[in-house]
């Protein structure tokens, strides 16, 4: 098989606007935070609804900045799910707080509230809880707030699957104390490495902007722009060297007019799988809320593992073989080393990501697949799952 031959598991979708922008800013001259990262900020805080948005150079950072500006420290403990990739969890570390680790919901895979309670009520070190909205799917976010009001916690939401997803109607984005979103180059708009914090609370934005570039009060646009002399800034704190550049802001001005597009067409990819494969011994991805907006970051089937002679793994090797690409979302974080080892993790005590994790596989789902991409898919992974009956 040649390299052409091979699809992958995801790629970024790119216009001639994004080119075009691009190069404009290459040509500026003005290549770091600028005019078009504060454009695509208001644009992004325009399309949730929040008054705050604050464009980083990753959501990891975006994590980070939002717990340290609500105050999370050494001793402090953050509930999340061990369904999610390190970086979720791995901000809590950055700042000595550590993470408690919950199991999740069987039907939707995000976190369990139950299990989210439990750890509250024998938890007092507790100070907030990070759900994951997983594949793009929105957490049960009225249970969550209310647990966070009843015990005094802060909500941080890992948004890296979730634009644009809403909850009961609202976009997400709206309804935490921060949401994080990720425009790492998989994800359902990309600028390569890119993400954004966005916020309704002013305190927290504040925080954000200033740490987010060296802990200077202003960002070196408005430095050279404002009426005080260039040179002139002031540290307040020992910030970090999260901002993002107008290049990649270049990228996200673009995307974001695309991401509803996109969005269509990965939902219409998804009812197409789930047509495809409703007869086989598989298990469909669950929405929760038809009438909600999911964002179908990803497609994650799960084999039934008990009705077929291969695994997991197994199926992954033979979807390559037929020159496709899959991956698995997610090891979760208790089967990690660090993870395991540092807080003596007991895969017992997960049984629901256990499960899920031996079954479950995530399938291509970009917009940039054409149609004939799609059906080489169903085609593929309908002759190993038939095969694979006896
Ligand atoms: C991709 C991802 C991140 C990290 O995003 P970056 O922009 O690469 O830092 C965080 N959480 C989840 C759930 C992700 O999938």
């Amino acid at each position: 098989m040649n390299r052409d031959d091979f699809l992958p598991f995801a790629l970024p979708s790119v216009s001639e606007d994004e080119i075009k922008e691009v190069v404009d800013t290459l040509r500026s001259g003005w290549w770091t935070t600028g005019a078009k990262t504060k454009k695509f900020e208001a644009d992004f805080a325009k399309f949730v609804g929040a008054s705050h948005a604050i464009a980083v150079n990753s959501a990891t950072a975006g994590l980070h900045l939002a717990l340290e500006a609500i105050g999370i420290g050494p001793g402090d403990k953050v509930i999340t799910t061990t369904f999610t990739f390190t970086a979720t969890a791995e901000v809590i570390r950055y700042l000595g707080a550590d993470p408690l680790f919950v199991d999740i919901d069987p039907q939707t895979l995000n976190i369990s509230v139950d299990q989210v309670e439990d750890a509250l009520k024998n938890h007092p070190e507790v100070k907030a809880i990070m759900p994951v909205h997983f594949a793009g799917q929105a957490c049960e976010m009225d249970e969550l707030l209310a647990l966070a009001e009843e015990y005094g916690v802060r909500l941080v939401e890992d948004a890296a699957h979730a634009l644009p997803a809403t909850y009961k109607g609202r976009r997400i984005g709206t309804l935490g104390d921060a949401t994080v979103y990720s425009f790492y180059v998989t994800k359902t708009i990309a600028t390569g490495e890119g993400g954004m914090v966005v916020t309704d609370d002013d305190a927290i934005a504040e925080r954000v902007r200033v740490m987010r570039l060296h802990g200077i009060s202003r960002d070196v646009f408005d430095r050279y722009t404002s009426d005080k002399p260039a040179w002139y800034y002031e540290v307040v704190a020992p910030g970090y060297k999260y901002n993002m550049t107008d290049i990649a802001a270049s990228l996200g001005l673009h995307q974001l007019k695309r991401a509803e597009a996109f969005r269509q067409r990965r939902e219409l990819m998804a009812l197409r799988y789930d047509a495809a494969f409703s007869e086989l011994p598989v298990r469909l991805p669950f929405v929760k809320r038809p009438d909600d907006i999911h964002a179908w970051h990803l497609y994650v089937l799960r084999l039934q593992t008990g009705e077929l002679m291969i695994d997991r793994d197994r199926f992954i090797e033979l979807m390559a073989e037929r020159g496709i690409g899959t991956s698995v979302h997610f090891i979760p974080l208790h089967r990690h080393p660090y993870w395991r080892d540092t807080y003596q993790l007991d895969a017992a005590d997960f049984p629901v990501a256990e499960q899920v994790f031996a079954e479950c596989v995530s399938l291509p789902l970009f917009p940039a697949m054409s149609d004939a991409d799609q059906q080489r898919v169903i085609e593929a992974a309908t002759a190993i799952l038939q095969d694979a009956c006896g």
